[in-house]
């Protein structure tokens, strides 16, 4: 019996995806969301940013902006994988919610404007990420834009940012007229027709072949240059396999020394699937990323995502909602059970855990229990704040706070 409910907990651990949005504002972060959410079917009706329905921006001062203040965490499924979308700021004013949001994320996705490239908030929120070791994937935004050039945007990610930009797409059509990508690994064709969301696979365009061969041996060449095992398919064979790439790719992700860099326009519903098969490719599971580190009466400590292990968790967001307060909290060990007591270990105080709830965009979904790398809201605790450990009272842990952050970067 007990094997089974472990088996039940954790075997999905590894179709976790616990991944965040990053990007500067206006980039498209709020519109990714959305898409995101549409597709994996949380919500049936697409938000549109400038009618202010979007169900990442609970909040009416957000909607009034038109950027997110406050991070909402939202889970969705997509092809057996559950991933929980924690929305990070993008702008420099909240930079602690920023710090906090990069705390409990095992990877992101970060959003560039194909017109503008890299711009001075997507540099610091990138370099806080570096600081975090938070893998990413970058994803190539309003490609339908006048003046929207994939190239030049990669290129100020190899300038600005530094990483290999290692890109597996080529657009199809240009501004107005972007209709797909090829995807570079498969020599594959996706196209969206107008005013559809449904993608069509088929063979490359007849006119975009050599141009396909010619991108995808530039990719090869860049991941041999990085990665052992490429390389040495390359010299072998001169040519690097689909299979190699992708477990390189998933490598060089992880180490933060490449990007995969994706393509799309959010906006007309372009790009998101491949951008969500590449999340659960190349991003990591709870299960990957290191122990979380943390102090019991100043002697440190290490716990990994394990069911078995004492609770831990840490508050990484406090809201007041119609539900009550809800106290987002990132299981980083054990399980919590509806009804548990846990301690608040920097205040020294007990609470009650009364519901555990998974918020799906505009819903909640009620849990008896969360695991280790599950990011739910609770219901209960009255005065834990964001920041706060939450863990098993009869083993205190003290998880390390978010680093520091530097000194807000003025916008140019
Ligand atoms: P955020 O500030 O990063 O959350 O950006 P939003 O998602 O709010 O988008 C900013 C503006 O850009 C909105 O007016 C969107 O409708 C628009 N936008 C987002 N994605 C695209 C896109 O792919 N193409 C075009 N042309 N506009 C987009």
């Amino acid at each position: 019996m007990r094997t089974d409910l472990n088996r039940h907990l954790t075997s999905p651990l590894t179709a976790v995806r616990n991944l965040g949005i990053l990007a500067h504002v206006d980039a498209g972060k709020t519109t990714v969301t959305e898409r995101i959410l549409y597709l994996t079917g949380t919500t049936h009706k697409r938000g549109e940013v400038h009618n202010g329905t979007t169900v990442t921006d609970f909040d009416p001062q957000e909607r009034d902006r038109g950027i997110t203040i406050f991070a909402a965490a939202v889970s969705c499924a997509w092809d057996g994988h559950r991933i929980n979308l924690i929305d990070t700021p993008g702008h420099v004013d909240f930079s602690d919610e920023v710090e906090r949001s990069l705390r409990v994320l095992d990877g992101a996705i970060a959003v560039f404007d194909a017109v503008a490239g890299v711009e001075p908030q997507s540099e610091s929120v990138w370099r806080r990420a570096d600081r975090h070791g938070v893998p990413r994937i970058a994803f190539v935004n309003k490609l339908d834009r006048a003046g929207a050039d994939l190239d030049t945007a990669v290129e100020s990610i190899r300038e600005r940012l530094h990483p290999a930009p290692l890109v597996v797409q080529l657009p199809i059509g240009t501004e107005d007229g972007f209709s797909g990508v090829v995807d570079l690994l498969r020599m594959r064709s996706l196209v969206w027709a107008d005013g559809s969301d449904t993608v069509e696979e088929g063979p490359v365009p007849e006119g975009l072949r050599e141009e396909a061969h010619r991108r995808r041996r530039l990719l090869e060449e860049a991941v041999a240059e990085l990665h052992p095992v490429a390389l040495e398919e390359f010299c072998d064979r001169s040519t690097v396999s689909a299979a190699t790439l992708t477990s390189a790719l998933r490598d060089l992700t992880r180490t933060g020394e490449g990007v995969v860099v994706l393509c799309g326009s959010a906006y007309r519903n372009r790009g998101i699937e491949p951008l969500l098969e590449a999340v659960v490719a190349y991003l990591p599971s709870p299960l990957d990323v290191p122990a979380v580190r943390g102090t019991d009466s100043g002697a440190a400590q290490e716990r990994l995502a394990d069911s078995e292990a004492p609770f831990a968790g840490l508050v990484f967001k406090v809201n007041a909602t119609a539900t009550g307060r809800l106290t987002y909290v990132r299981v980083y060990s054990g399980t919590i059970d509806k009804g548990e007591a846990v301690l608040d270990v920097g205040a020294r105080r007990t609470e009650r855990i009364s519901r555990i709830l998974r918020v799906q965009a505009d819903r909640y979904a009620e849990l008896d229990r969360a695991v280790a790398g599950d990011i739910v809201a609770l219901v209960g605790p009255k005065s834990a704040r964001a920041g706060a450990t939450l863990c098993a009272p009869a083993a205190p842990l003290l998880l390390e706070p978010p680093v520091v952050a530097d000194p807000v970067v003025s916008v140019a």
